[in-house]
């Protein structure tokens, strides 16, 4: 019985996972595959993608007509359940409201996380990503290379099934043979703007994308992920043959009912639940885990929210996937005698040195993409063309004045009109009205152009989360507190990335629209809002300046691991998901070694 009570559990588990998400599915798939008994641990509620996603939706079926609210803010249909900015009942406290140094943290409370809604952006850490300190003596090294990594974002690659190419770019790594599908056509916006960005020296290629644009290769692959072990070869071939390549069509915000994209719910979870070794209790809040005589984990405590009872679980090792900060908050309220700041904390390093993503946009209008003839632009939901950082040597003569790279990631064409298509467009008309008014907005409709740029934040000592004193949630945890400040470093990352876009706009013949801000302080986001929210228990050489081994083991709890977001030493460019499975997968196989050996 795959989906058990909290009352129908067994009594001892191999493994507890808590979270479901990229680190926890990736997590329970890999144990589950090569025979592990494992226990997953949801705090949210169950949720299922093939019956519960509205992708064929429109507008008009939804209050509002779907746009985004307090509530909602990626709109009616998104498919996150029972979370948000704010979870109700499950607050947080930041020590500042200021832009400056405010925090803001995304929860999706749901099977699947924040998997069921991500942008599926899945770009590779490249050799220079784990040692940043190497180059320019600045935040950490990783205790590990890209070398080490390389086998298990084949692997995630190849299971996952990821869109794109290898163009042999600076620190932009390329995959292994048979790794990735191929990318879709660019739209015509992305043309004109890999067109005149070449002209300002900036490259464009195709973007990689957690999406299936053809099947599986149900043959070849299942033999690649797991040699030797045809029980898991018939059982990921099957859950291949399940998943329909992309219709280009539907938002993939919404989650994806075919499971042409990545979602753990749709990919990780399917093929360990049929493994038979896998159970998964949802509406469990873990907040503590529990020590033996031996010092070692014996289980975890958690909250059922069905009955607001406190239960126990019991296992022989603990992974803690519950996304960096969730994973930080457990060990911190995790005290004992032997743990009096917090479990796996004689570092002091728990909560310490949490990172995000820099993040900065600009849009504009383009006239050369006006009044276009209309055609079936719905594309890929996510970008076709992205820009990898492009300026490794001018940065390294010190020309640029910050430190580390960004991406760019596109955004143009012509989606299903919605209720904002046309709204805002006074800056271009000066306002009209009538038949004047829908001729405008079939002129302009698909002729604007966004830039998002993605960059590296360096660690630093003044951004963390510890507990609050005071503030507990509905079920009596106590929450995080968040300190946040960036870096001279961010700061005019972020105004380079308003300038370049600017320029590629102009060189576009466009219009930016609100125009280019030349202050870092206001173009940059503000810290968690690009939700890639990384670190707090990072893996280092050293027990006493990092959290876990180069193993993602805590290096005072030897069978207590984590892999989510939180074992992080440094934050590149690159969207952190596809780098978090590749960790856990890593992660797992070490674990199954060493429970092989009975070390665990
Ligand atoms: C709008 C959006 C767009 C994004 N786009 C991208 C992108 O394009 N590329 C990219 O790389 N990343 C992207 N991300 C980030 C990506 O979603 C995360 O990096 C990824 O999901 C992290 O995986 P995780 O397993 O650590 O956490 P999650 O996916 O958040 O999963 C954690 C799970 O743990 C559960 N949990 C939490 N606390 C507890 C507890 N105490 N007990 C039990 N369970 C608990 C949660 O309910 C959740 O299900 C995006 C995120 C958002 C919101
Ligand atoms: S665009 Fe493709 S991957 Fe995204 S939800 Fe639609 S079918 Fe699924």
């Amino acid at each position: 019985m795959p989906f058990v009570a909290a009352t129908e559990q067994k009594d001892s588990y191999d493994v507890i996972v808590v979270g479901s998400g990229a680190g926890g599915g990736q997590t329970a798939y890999t144990l589950c595959l090569d025979g592990a008994k494992v226990l997953m641990l949801e705090a949210g509620r169950n949720y299922v993608p093939e019956s519960e996603t509205p992708m064929f939706h429109t507008p008009d079926m939804a209050p509002l007509a779907g746009v985004g609210t307090p509530d909602k803010p990626f709109g009616f249909y998104d498919a996150t359940v029972d979370g948000g900015w704010q979870v109700p009942g499950e607050p947080y406290v930041r020590v500042t409201e200021d832009k400056a140094g405010r925090f803001d943290w995304w929860r999706a409370r749901m099977l699947g996380g924040r998997t069921n809604h991500w942008g599926r952006i899945s770009l590779r850490n490249g050799p220079y990503d784990f040692k940043p300190y190497s180059r320019d003596g600045l935040g950490f090294d990783w205790p590990i290379t890209y070398d080490d990594v390389a086998p298990y974002y084949d692997k995630v690659e190849l299971l996952v099934g990821v869109y794109g190419s290898n163009e042999g770019m600076e620190n932009t790594p390329n995959s292994s043979s048979g790794c990735l599908l191929p990318p879709p056509a660019p739209l015509v916006s992305d043309l004109l703007i890999r067109q005149r960005a070449k002209g300002l020296g900036i490259p464009l290629i195709p973007g990689h994308r957690a999406v299936l644009t053809q099947p599986l290769d149900f043959r070849r692959s299942p033999a690649r992920l797991h040699p030797g072990n045809p029980t898991a070869q018939k059982l990921v071939a099957e859950a291949m043959r399940s998943r329909a390549p992309c219709l280009w069509a539907t938002p993939c915000g919404r989650g994806c009912a075919v499971r042409a994209n990545y979602q753990s719910t749709t990919v990780h979870l399917p093929p360990a639940l049929a493994s038979g070794n896998l159970d998964i209790t949802t509406d469990a809040m873990v907040h503590e885990i529990t020590l033996g005589q031996d010092g070692r984990a014996n289980g975890v405590n958690f909250v059922d929210r069905t009955t607001g009872k406190q239960r126990h679980a019991a296992t022989r090792v603990v992974v803690l996937a519950a996304s960096a900060c969730e994973s930080v908050r457990i060990l911190l309220n995790s005290k004992s005698a032997r743990f009096p700041d917090g479990l796996a904390n004689s570092s002091g390093k728990v909560g310490r040195y949490l990172m995000d993503t820099v993040g900065s946009g600009v849009g504009g209008q383009v006239p050369l993409l006006e009044s276009l003839p209309p055609l079936n632009e719905d594309a890929a939901d996510g970008h076709q063309l992205y820009t990898p950082w492009w300026l490794y040597k001018e940065q390294l003569a010190g020309k640029l004045g910050f430190a580390r790279g960004y991406h760019i990631e596109l955004g143009g064409g012509r989606r299903m009109p919605g209720f904002s298509t046309a709204a805002g467009l006074e800056w271009l008309t000066g306002g009209s009205y009538g038949a004047k008014f829908k001729e405008e907005v079939r002129r302009y409709y698909g002729s604007f152009v966004y830039f998002d740029g993605r960059g590296e934040m360096i660690p630093n000592e003044h951004s963390y989360c510890e507990i609050d004193p005071q503030v507990k949630d509905k079920w009596g945890i106590p929450v995080l507190r968040f300190h946040w400040q960036w870096s001279d470093h961010e700061l005019r990352q972020a105004a380079h990335m308003q300038r370049t876009f600017g320029n590629i706009i102009e060189a576009m013949g466009g219009k930016v629209r609100g125009g280019v801000i030349t202050d870092g302080a206001q173009a940059i986001a503000p810290g968690g809002f690009i939700i890639h929210e990384v670190g707090g228990a990072i893996m280092g050489s050293d027990p006493k300046s990092s959290v876990t081994n180069h193993w993602s083991q805590t290096w005072d709890v030897p069978n207590l691991f984590i892999t989510d977001g939180a074992v992080f030493a440094s934050n590149a460019d690159k969207n952190p998901t596809l780098t978090i499975m590749a960790l856990a997968w890593r992660a797992s196989d070490h674990i199954l070694a060493r429970m092989r050996r009975k070390e665990l």
